[in-house]
């Protein structure tokens, strides 16, 4: 009925094998699915659910919201607040446009930062995740990782021709690319901290030297902060290192869970779209009440204890992960991005996407299925963050300590299978 059985890839048990459990209700820190089985949910909808499910704001917004009817088609104030609470906590953000998804947020971004600057080629890492758009599924992560594919079949060499594919946290790379052709490239993309090859944190002086060479050539830093925004810190990365893009794109946190994301920066650029510019951009069901009042409620509910929670809550987990596994002697990094985590079957620090592939991903389906047998349910892929919730109590986290154990013994029996050549 549906390809693969999913309506998004990442959704299926495609480099874990097995079924993917169907979940039918979610309340704080737990999943229920379709046979009653409860799991400890630290996928957090791929990001959304930090204050956990079924918040009870959240909830009460998204009702009020829809009995009033569902879209207009026509500005609402929602609109208007939501944008005040993205620009109030993210300062170089100055206006804001909704969209739907953060694929729209940002294909519209690279779309308007060539219509401002009046250049074709744009910057791009390996590993980073962007969404689905054509010229940025390159070398990209997420899916596109767990499944191995070097890119997709269906986007053409126009389309891919102007993006420029460069390793991550390697600022050599880049000065050489601006030294070259620097005044054809109307930006660089990157996420603020990776979280779509696994958790891989900014280098000290990486976002900044970004900063620095896009300034000196005149293109513009699109800081991608679809994963990170409002959940690492209240403004984000930008309130962890302080490094300032021109464009910002959001969705995840900011959607309360439902169909809702954005894009925004400084005026004078935001000032390019239509209809103020020419830089065409639109939606029908962009800014939609009841998505905006979900993220709203979503992000006023996200309090200074919120944050807290979830830096000790990723903490907590990063370690009992650390301690399963170094008492099994699996070889492994717990990468930390912030309050973002995730485990690299690997004996070396990983920095970058080629050597996030050269982990052991072989160890990971045994690791990650007797996790779940065992009511704990994590990202189905080698490739992903794990997303803790301030809804996380010590019940969870019995459940996850007990479950450990299990996983990490399966992670040492596991053998690396034949090269076939
Ligand atoms: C999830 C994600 C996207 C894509 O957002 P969708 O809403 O799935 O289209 C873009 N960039 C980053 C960094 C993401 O994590």
């Amino acid at each position: 009925m549906t390809p693969g059985g999913v309506n998004s890839p990442v959704r299926a048990f495609h480099s874990v094998g097995g079924t993917p459990r169907f979940m039918v209700r979610g309340e704080g820190a737990y999943l229920w699915d379709a046979d009653d089985n409860r799991y400890v949910d630290l996928v957090s909808s791929w990001g959304p659910m930090i204050n956990g499910h079924a918040h009870p704001d959240v909830v009460r917004a998204v009702q009020e919201t829809a009995s009033h009817g569902l879209s207009f088609g026509t500005p609402g104030a929602g609109e208007i607040d939501l944008a005040q609470e993205i620009i109030d906590r993210v300062e170089p953000v100055e206006q804001v446009r909704l969209v739907n998804s953060g694929t729209e947020a940002t294909m519209s971004a690279v779309r308007l930062a060539r219509g401002f600057t009046g250049r074709q080629k744009i910057v791009k890492f390996a590993g980073c995740y962007h969404g689905h758009v054509d010229a940025l599924l390159a070398s990209a992560g997420s899916g596109v990782a767990t499944l191995g594919l070097p890119t997709s079949p269906g986007v053409t060499g126009a389309q891919a021709a102007d993006t420029i594919v460069l390793p991550y946290n390697d600022l050599e790379a880049l000065r050489q690319v601006f030294a070259e052709q620097g005044d054809e490239i109307a930006c660089v993309i990157t996420e603020a901290a990776a979280g779509n090859m696994g958790t891989v944190a900014p280098l000290p002086g990486f976002n900044e030297g970004l900063r620095e060479i896009t300034r000196a050539a005149g293109a513009l830093l699109i800081m991608d902060e679809v994963m990170t925004g409002f959940r690492v810190s209240r403004a984000g990365w930008f309130g962890i290192d302080g490094v300032a893009g021109d464009l910002y794109t959001f969705g995840k946190v900011m959607s309360g869970g439902l169909p809702a994301a954005a894009f925004g920066g400084r005026s004078d650029v935001m000032a390019r779209l239509a209809p103020s510019g020419p830089v065409y951009q639109a939606g029908t069901l962009s800014g939609n009440p009841v998505a905006v009042a979900s993220g709203l409620a979503n992000l006023r509910a996200a309090d200074a204890d919120t944050y807290a929670a979830l830096d000790r809550n990723s903490k907590r987990l990063g370690d009992l992960l650390g301690s399963a596994l170094t008492a099994e002697g699996v070889p492994h990094q717990i990468a930390y991005a912030a309050n973002m985590v995730s485990v690299f079957f690997s004996e070396n620090p990983v920095h970058n996407y080629e050597q996030a592939q050269a982990q052991q991903t072989w160890r990971f389906p045994p690791f990650f299925h007797e996790l779940l047998d065992r009511g704990v349910y994590a990202p189905p892929s080698a490739f992903e963050s794990w997303f803790v919730n301030a809804a996380m109590d010590d019940a969870a986290f019995e459940t996850i300590a007990d479950a450990l154990p299990h996983a990490a013994r399966a992670a040492a029996a596991a053998t690396a299978p034949e090269a076939t050549e």
